[in-house]
């Protein structure tokens, strides 16, 4: 049985899912980075019905999303960094990984009985409406099985996890399209765990340089698997011509079977990423080629995915 699929804009439909929610049930949640499949984060049972739908290894922990610093408070303990960064850039796509406070109401499965917590606002007003509804912590990974290319539509959920999951919120496509920056912040230090939607750039406006997890005395992220985002096809990357049996995404003014962004725009490149990704995917190519994005803004993110889609597959 395929799930139902209901507005995210309207209220009774943001009302059904936040009462599923209550009741242990999975929802797909618009947010602007993906789509999400939301839990109740403080049962142990809800968390492990969502890990085992996603075929997600309970080693990687989840994301608690919340309604912003003030439901966050009641899960970790926030320096002033910390709380610096949530009041730049929350709502928004930044998670942080923060010390987990004892009383925390999220279970010890959804962040893999680690003593930090992964935090997040998400931006979109569906989420927020269905936070404020439900009025406590969800878990949102993406809602796609564990290992392939992030859900950016409704139908894209559906087509992953349509059989496992209570109601679909279709809130149109994501626009920014990429997961979430994951920064640890310890005191007054700061890493990037994972680059994603909010760039480099703006967050080290806040925290100066930013650590990263490979440098001694860094936090690192335990469920960063190498293969990862991975279509049916094999990827080539820095591509500029297709070989036989490839097909082409382009970047930039180029000749292409499917382009990224015409006009070089690294936004746009990443709210497509995805969706480019399975639409390619879905016309049979033995390899699908990618030209080179530029390591700039939100390109050392697509970069990023790039790279795991292509990493060897287990
Ligand atoms: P996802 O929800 O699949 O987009 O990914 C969440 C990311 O946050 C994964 O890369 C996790 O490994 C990372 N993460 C979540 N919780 C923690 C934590 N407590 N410490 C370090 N990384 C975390
Ligand atoms: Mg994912």
């Amino acid at each position: 049985m395929t799930a139902p699929t209901l507005p995210a804009s309207d209220p009774v439909a943001l009302q059904t899912a936040a009462h599923i929610l209550r009741e242990g049930g999975l929802v797909g949640m618009p947010t602007e980075t993906v789509y999400g499949l939301a839990g109740n984060a403080a049962d142990a049972e809800t968390v492990a019905k969502l890990y085992a739908a996603k075929g997600r290894p309970r080693f990687n922990p989840l994301i608690a999303h919340v309604t912003g610093l003030e439901m966050a408070q009641t899960l970790a303990t926030f320096s002033p960094l910390a709380a610096r960064l949530a009041q730049e850039f929350w709502p928004g796509p930044l998670t942080l990984v923060l010390p987990k406070r004892p009383d925390a109401p999220v279970c010890d499965l959804a962040n893999a009985g680690l003593d930090t917590i992964a935090i997040r606002a998400p931006r979109h007003e569906a989420a927020r409406a269905l936070l404020k509804s439900f009025g406590g912590p969800l878990v949102a990974p993406s809602a796609n099985k564990s290992g392939g290319v992030s859900p950016t539509t409704a139908a894209h959920v559906l087509e992953g996890l349509g059989d496992q999951i209570d109601l679909v919120l279709d809130g149109g496509a994501c626009p920014v399209g990429l997961e979430s920056a994951v920064v640890a912040v310890e005191g007054d230090r700061a890493t990037l765990l994972r680059p994603g939607g909010l760039d480099r750039a703006s967050i080290e406006a806040i925290t100066g340089p930013l650590g990263s997890p490979g440098q001694t005395n860094t936090p690192s992220s335990p469920g960063m698997l190498k293969s990862h985002y991975a279509p049916g096809a094999s990827i080539r990357l820095n591509a500029m011509t297709a070989r036989e049996g490839e097909l082409l995404l382009g970047f930039g003014a180029m000749d292409c079977d499917l382009n990224l962004s015409p006009a070089g725009d690294l936004a746009e490149a990443a709210t497509r990423l995805f969706a480019a990704l399975r639409e390619l995917d879905a016309r049979g190519p033995t390899c699908i080629a990618i030209a080179p994005i530029p390591q700039t803004m939100l390109g050392e993110a697509i970069n990023d995915r790039l790279q795991r889609a292509a990493a060897p597959r287990d």
